[in-house]
């Protein structure tokens, strides 16, 4: 069923606090990596006595291995709700997703973004063209449609889905129909959308999208670029070599690359990654809004906890009232929220993050700070805690009277 699908393997970690209690702990840290579902370790165990290797063998372990590998494709391209045409390609995480397609763009193609963005989708573009992180939806589709008004020559709009510091869901629809109308196409980081609710091409009208297994209950190692075939069938593989290539000749250059997924998944695929990715995607489909149900509970849970902290004050882009997904970042004014952090995860079992989690033009401008730490350094920026599947109400709950306990002294 899928409640068992998707129940989180090692849920039951226990940690010692310095009264010598043991606690369950609270892993509240779900942004960063999330813990592996039931169907991904399940996928997993099955192949590991079975696998051969993907594409390359006659034998019955490898062609096992090649129907799985394709049928894990076939489940993300549901999951992802990939259109006729649409390609889908196994990468190593978002950020990996993310290069690949940006190298896969036209020549002189411009790409416009909001500075808000983790930099796994700030960086990789060229020529980016950036706007202000805007305040509002309405001034998000506002600002673009004014960028996009006086831009000329091609160009691209990239988008995150839900904001990784804020959790916040940003109107992909209404952006990239403003977009379209414009002729550009639309790209949508969806690292923190996937996990909590649907993240689809078709319903989100994008072109295409990218989300990391390690965030979706699967292991480390395998992502996903989802969408528009034609701009990659063009493009040079992202890494040349077997697999990429379909004919080699004997003088350097006199070559034919692979034609669809493969062109840009040289080497030999991570099918273990795949499958138990693809596992948890089919497991999500089939629990349906039950995901983001759980976790709307406990964010509601959880902000109306924070609200009696003081000294803890919930930064958003689009003000508290907007839709997001089971994420929520606290300035601490006066307090070192890496220091915060530790004194959580040691006094009260909770683990959580501090930092400026990959995103330093957003934290930035959240905390009034004008300088930028290193991507991950807790002595400048916010504390994170952010959950899912596996979260439960004694999490949040630990979590919310730590802070109140570590503030008030
Ligand atoms: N985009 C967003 C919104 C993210 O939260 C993250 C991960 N923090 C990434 C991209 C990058 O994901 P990965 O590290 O798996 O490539």
């Amino acid at each position: 069923s899928p409640g068992n699908a998707l129940d989180i393997v090692g849920d039951d970690l226990k940690v010692e606090l310095p009264s010598g209690e043991h606690v369950r702990f609270a892993h509240l840290d779900y942004a960063a990596s999330a813990p592996c579902a039931r169907a991904a370790a399940d996928a997993v165990q099955d192949l590991l006595p079975r696998y051969g290797s993907v594409h390359r063998g006659t034998g019955v372990r490898s062609s096992a291995s090649t129907i799985a590998y394709e049928l894990a494709r076939d489940v993300v391209a549901e999951f992802a709700g990939a259109r006729p045409g649409d390609t889908v390609i196994f990468t190593r995480n978002t950020t990996d997703a993310l290069n690949l397609l940006a190298r896969a763009l036209p020549p002189g193609t411009t790409t416009v973004q909001f500075d808000g963005e983790h930099h796994a989708n700030l960086l990789p573009w060229p020529n980016p063209l950036r706007l202000p992180t805007p305040s509002s939806p309405a001034e998000a589709v506002a600002s673009l449609q004014r960028a996009l008004e006086t831009l000329t020559g091609p160009a691209v709009f990239t988008v995150t889905g839900a904001g990784n510091v804020t959790g916040e869901v940003w109107p992909v629809r209404e952006l990239a129909d403003v977009a379209h109308a414009y002729g550009v196409r639309v790209i949508v980081d969806a690292a923190q959308l996937a996990p909590h609710g649907p993240a689809r091409l078709d319903d989100l009208g994008a072109d295409w999208i990218a989300f990391s297994g390690h965030k979706l209950y699967a292991p480390f190692g395998a992502g996903v670029l989802a969408g528009r075939a034609d701009w990659l069938d063009a493009a040079d593989p992202y890494l040349a070599g077997g697999g990429a290539s379909a004919a080699v000749g004997d003088r350097p250059g006199d070559l034919t690359w692979a034609t669809g997924a493969a062109r840009h998944e040289g080497g030999t695929p991570n099918l273990l990654g795949a499958v138990a990715l693809a596992a948890v995607c089919e497991a999500l489909m089939g629990a349906g809004p039950a995901v983001h149900q759980h976790e709307q509970v406990l964010l509601a849970r959880l902000r109306e906890g924070l609200a009696g902290v003081p000294g803890a004050v919930e930064v958003s882009v689009f003000g508290p009232d907007h839709p997001r997904v089971g994420i929520v970042s606290l300035a601490l004014p006066g307090r070192d929220p890496a220091v915060v952090a530790r004194r959580l995860g040691r006094e009260h079992g909770v683990g959580v993050r501090a930092g400026q989690f990959c995103a330093h033009p957003l934290v930035r401008r959240l905390t009034g700070a004008d300088q930028a730490g290193a991507c991950g350094d807790g002595t400048t920026g916010l504390l994170r805690i952010s959950f899912g599947l596996g979260s439960a109400a004694e999490d949040v709950d630990r979590a919310v009277e730590g802070l109140r306990r570590i503030l008030g002294t």
